[in-house]
C-alpha cells in the first residue's frame, strides 16, 4: 500500500532520517522499536503528511503523496494516525469527535456518521460516553475514542506512535488488547511502541531503528530470539 524510498528528513543541521527504504503490505502488522530520538515519530509524521520529507519518496498505491493536488485530509482519511496524546477536539463530545471527520472529509450525512460512530464506539467499549465530554475521560478512554474516531473514516493504514506512552500503567493493556483485536482482524498498521511483549506477540514485522535508519527488520522470533545486529542486541537488553 505504502511504498517509501530513500527518505531523508533533516532540521536544520540535525539529520533525522537518512535514507530510508521501507514498504508497507496491505494486512502487516509493523512494530517499529529504537531508542529515544532515532527518528521513529519523525518517519511516522512524514507518513502521514505531518512533516515534509527533505528528500526520497513516499508511494501511496504508487502515487507520490507529495504531489501537487493531493488533497490532504482525504490522503489522511486513507492513512489514519492515532497520538501518544489523543489529540482528540477538547470542546467536543465523545461522539463530535467520531463524527466530524466523516461528514466533513467523507461527506457523510449525519444519520451515517452517528451510526458508524456508535458502532466503533460499541467496538472499543466506549458507547455509554457517547454524549460526555472528551475533556472529562481517563487518558485510556480518551485513546479509545481516539482509536474509535480513526476507525471512523475506514483507514486503509493506521499508524500508532506510542499509543500507550502517556497513559497510567494499569491503562496500558485495555489499549493494547484494542490494537490486538484490529490485528486479529488484519487491519494494517504500523505501530511505534516500548510495549516489547506486545510487539513480539501482535506484529508479523519488527522494525528496529537506530539513529536514522533501520539497522534491521525481521519476524518477531527473528529481531527478539535472534538479533543480528550489535546494536538490536545492546537496545533489547535494556528491557530484560
Ligand atoms: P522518542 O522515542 O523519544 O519518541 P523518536 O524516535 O520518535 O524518539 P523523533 O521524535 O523522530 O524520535 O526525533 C528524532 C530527532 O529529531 C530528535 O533528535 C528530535 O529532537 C529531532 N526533532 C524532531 N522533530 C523536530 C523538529 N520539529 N525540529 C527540530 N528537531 C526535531
Ligand atoms: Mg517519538
Amino acid at each position: 500500500i505504502i511504498e517509501i524510498r530513500h527518505l531523508q528528513k533533516h532540521f536544520g543541521s540535525l539529520q533525522v532520517l537518512n535514507d530510508i527504504d521501507f514498504n508497507i503490505e496491505k494486512g502487516e502488522v509493523v512494530t517499529i522499536i529504537g531508542s529515544s530520538g532515532s527518528g521513529k515519530s519523525t518517519m511516522l509524521r512524514c507518513i502521514n503528511m505531518l512533516e515534509t520529507p527533505s528528500g526520497g519518496e513516499i508511494l501511496f498505491h504508487g502515487k507520490n503523496i507529495a504531489e501537487r493536488g493531493i488533497d490532504v485530509n482525504q490522503y489522511r482519511s486513507r492513512v489514519g494516525m492515532v497520538f501518544q496524546n489523543f489529540n482528540l477536539f477538547a470542546n467536543k463530545t465523545v461522539l463530535q469527535n467520531c463524527m466530524l471527520g466523516q461528514i466533513k472529509v467523507l461527506k457523510k450525512s449525519k444519520e451515517e456518521a452517528r451510526e458508524r460512530a456508535m458502532m466503533y464506539l460499541r467496538k472499543v467499549g466506549m458507547e455509554a460516553f457517547a454524549n460526555a465530554g472528551s475533556v472529562q475521560l481517563s487518558g485510556g478512554q480518551k485513546q479509545r475514542v481516539a482509536i474509535a474516531r480513526a476507525l471512523c473514516m475506514q483507514p486503509e493504514v493506521l499508524l500508532f506512535d506510542e499509543p500507550t506512552s502517556a497513559l497510567d500503567p494499569e491503562m496500558v493493556g485495555e489499549i493494547l488488547d484494542v490494537i490486538k483485536e484490529l490485528a486479529q482482524e488484519n487491519m494494517t498498521m504500523v505501530i511505534v511502541t516500548h510495549e516489547m511483549a506486545f510487539a513480539r506477540d501482535v506484529s508479523t514485522r519488527v522494525v528496529f531503528m537506530d539513529e536514522g535508519v533501520i539497522a534491521e527488520q525481521g519476524t518477531p522470533q527473528q529481531i527478539f530470539g535472534a538479533p543480528r545486529q550489535e546494536r538490536t542486541k545492546e537496545f533489547l537488553s535494556r528491557y530484560l
